[in-house]
């Protein structure tokens, strides 16, 4: 179930400015809501969008022009100028470049883990691909990251359904821990928990709604790489978006080292650390 589109457009109209607007949810299936408990925001980013959740049925919804968000990917024209690469069935470092192979290993990424995830070095480009996967193995987009200092730009992408909906999550468990890079997330879901990459430090709010308002996601733990003003602010702007969609505790983890640079027991420690808050706050 999600908040119909319609009830959405009528009571933010389009040429409504940014920001977030309340409203009495009109036949909540929650009862009656007399608090204007339904949350729609217009994001500063792209004000023909629509983003909808409302905090008496914990119902998420959204409308951005003739598509549907909210449990239901909306298509977006993709460049046509690069398509997608289909990634090996298995990958081995004897077939990459040593700069590769270094990058890989400095991440602790194992050449299990990158046919298992899609991590290959493409011929043509001379870039290593992260291939980003929805649940169902649907890739959704691919990023490819330059292996020499001088090669601009360090990284670009190739999206299926446009950046909003370009990663999804790998792993399991009620923590949800929100990465940088595929690289951190797969380090993440190795050490047995639940990572969205967000490619950058920017998050679209719809790919938020969607991840975090699933019933298994219990805690959230937002975990960007370095201590600067930009980032963090990213990642309070990261904290503020959960908010609006979910009751949930919300946790930031600032460091130096991304996930992707913590040996694998620390960051096993680190996850059941949160875990075990979540258990103790119940
Ligand atoms: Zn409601």
């Amino acid at each position: 179930m999600s908040i119909p589109r319609e009830l959405i457009q009528r009571l933010v109209p389009d040429g409504t400015p940014p920001g977030q607007y309340r409203f009495n949810h009109e036949d909540c299936p929650a009862g009656t809501d007399t608090k204007r408990r339904l949350y729609i925001r217009v994001p500063e980013d792209n004000p023909a969008q629509r983003i909808a959740y409302c905090h008496n049925c914990q119902e998420s919804g959204g409308a951005r022009g003739k598509g549907l968000i909210g449990g239901r990917r909306a298509p977006v024209l993709a460049s046509k100028a690069r398509s997608l690469i289909d990634p090996p069935q298995t990958v081995a470092y004897d077939d990459m470049p040593v700069t590769a192979v270094a990058l890989l290993m400095s991440a602790g990424i194992t050449e299990e883990m990158c046919s298992k995830y899609g991590l290959f070095y493409d011929e043509r480009s001379q870039r290593l691909v992260y291939t980003y996967r929805d649940r169902d193995g649907t890739i959704l987009s691919q990023q490819l990251r330059a292996l020499h200092p001088l090669i601009q730009p360090k990284y670009y992408s190739i999206d299926r359904y446009g950046a909003e909906f370009s990663s999804g999550v790998l792993g399991e468990g009620p923590l949800l821990v929100i990465t940088e890079d595929l690289l951190s997330a797969i380090r993440v879901a190795e050490a047995g928990g639940r990572a969205l990459p967000l490619r950058g430090v920017y998050a679209h709010a719809e790919q938020l709604c969607y991840e975090v308002t699933k019933d298994e996601v219990a805690t959230i733990l937002v975990w960007l790489d370095n201590d600067n003003d930009h980032v963090i602010a990213r990642a309070d702007q990261i904290v503020e978006t959960i908010g609006m969609f979910a009751v949930k505790p919300v946790y930031t983890y600032l460091t130096e080292e991304e996930p992707k640079h913590i040996e694998h027991n620390e960051l096993q420690e680190i996850l059941n650390e949160y875990q075990q808050r979540l258990c103790s706050t119940g």
